[in-house]
């Protein structure tokens, strides 16, 4: 479905990015895969991907930081020769009460969600302009739907991603270049993984498919919309949650 596309990354080295990553290469793209430290279980993925006979190229770099995101894009385009679709995985959450909330948590989280999506997505915009052709998918979340206590910076940064996402969809649609957004529900990941189990529990009976997501649920829709199957949809916001969300 992706052979001969090249596809960079945000935050790919484990969770949701990694799915994406493992499901883009299966389907025959190049990967760009951005990472912020090297470490064992990095290498062990790049490995994992080569395994599948697609070219993949780990580019270091905080996407919170927009000089890292010009060179991130840089260097995909120079390493693979150019670029088709851009994810914006890259995610961090500093949860707390507003009443408690401290403002470096709300600023570090506003920056590398909302602020590095926009990083990458400028960077990119360029290219994809010149190519007249481009998917970029950008990771939000149900959160950004309908908020949640004890996430004002995290919701607040979700939303963000979901009016950026509209309105560079209509800036650039035609360019030939489409822009959605998947908002996860719960997704089983090193960031939930750190939540009460009673939580887990409850959020699992509350969910209509009766279960928590899994990252490759998430990937699946990242592999249609990077594809050409979506040529005719853009400025969606596509929830993948197992039905919490449904109006
Ligand atoms: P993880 O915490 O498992 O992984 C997050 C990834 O983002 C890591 O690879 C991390 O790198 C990377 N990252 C964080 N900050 C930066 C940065 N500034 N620059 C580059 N990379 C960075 O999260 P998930 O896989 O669960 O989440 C992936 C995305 O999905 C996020 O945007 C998240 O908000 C969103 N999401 C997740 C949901 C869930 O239930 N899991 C639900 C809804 C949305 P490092 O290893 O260096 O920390």
């Amino acid at each position: 479905m992706l052979k001969g596309k090249v596809a960079l990354i945000t935050g790919a080295t484990r969770g949701i990015g990694k799915a994406i990553a493992l499901k883009f290469a299966e389907n025959g793209a190049d990967i760009a895969l951005n990472y912020r430290r090297d470490n064992e279980d990095l290498k062990n993925l790049v490995r994992e991907l080569e395994c599948k006979g697609v070219k993949v190229l780990p580019v270091q770099g905080d996407v919170a930081i927009l000089e890292d995101a010009n060179r991130i894009v840089k260097e995909t385009v120079e390493g693979l020769g150019k670029l088709d679709i851009l994810v914006n995985n890259a995610g961090i959450t500093k949860d707390g009460l507003i009443i408690r909330m401290k403002e470096e948590d709300f600023d570090s989280v506003i920056n590398t969600n909302l602020k590095g999506t926009f990083n990458t997505v400028k960077a990119a915009t360029s290219i994809m302009m010149k190519q007249r052709s481009g998917k970029i998918i950008n990771i939000s979340s149900v959160v950004g739907l309908v908020g949640n206590a004890g996430q004002s910076n995290y919701s607040a940064s979700k939303a963000g991603i979901i009016g950026l996402t509209k309105s560079i969809a209509r800036e650039l649609g035609g360019r030939g270049i489409n822009v959605n957004a998947i908002a996860p529900g719960f997704i089983q990941t090193d960031m939930t993984e750190v939540l009460p189990d009673k939580l887990k529990e409850s959020m699992e009976t509350s969910i209509p498919l009766k279960k928590l997501g899994n990252p490759e649920d998430v990937a699946n829709l990242a592999l249609f919309l990077g594809s050409n199957l979506s040529d005719y949809i853009t400025g969606q916001v596509i929830a993948v949650d197992g039905g919490m969300t449904m109006n």
